[in-house]
């Protein structure tokens, strides 16, 4: 077992306002044009900031 593995890239940032959402209650769902992962941050879905794909570029609400 290693506790020094790096490859895993567990690393999520809300794509609306690009803030580290690693331990908060954001939204996770997939791309509807690319599946895609795509995170958004509990403060971004409250205030239904529009969201953009970072593969894709697709927006949407
Ligand atoms: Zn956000
Ligand atoms: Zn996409």
């Amino acid at each position: 077992m290693s506790e020094s593995d790096t490859s895993e890239r567990s690393v999520r940032s809300c794509v609306s306002c690009g803030i580290n959402i690693v331990g908060m209650s954001a939204a996770s769902f997939d791309c509807p044009e690319c599946d895609a992962r795509i995170n958004r941050c509990a403060k971004c879905r409250k205030q239904s900031t529009l969201y953009e794909c970072p593969d894709c570029g697709f927006r949407g609400p």
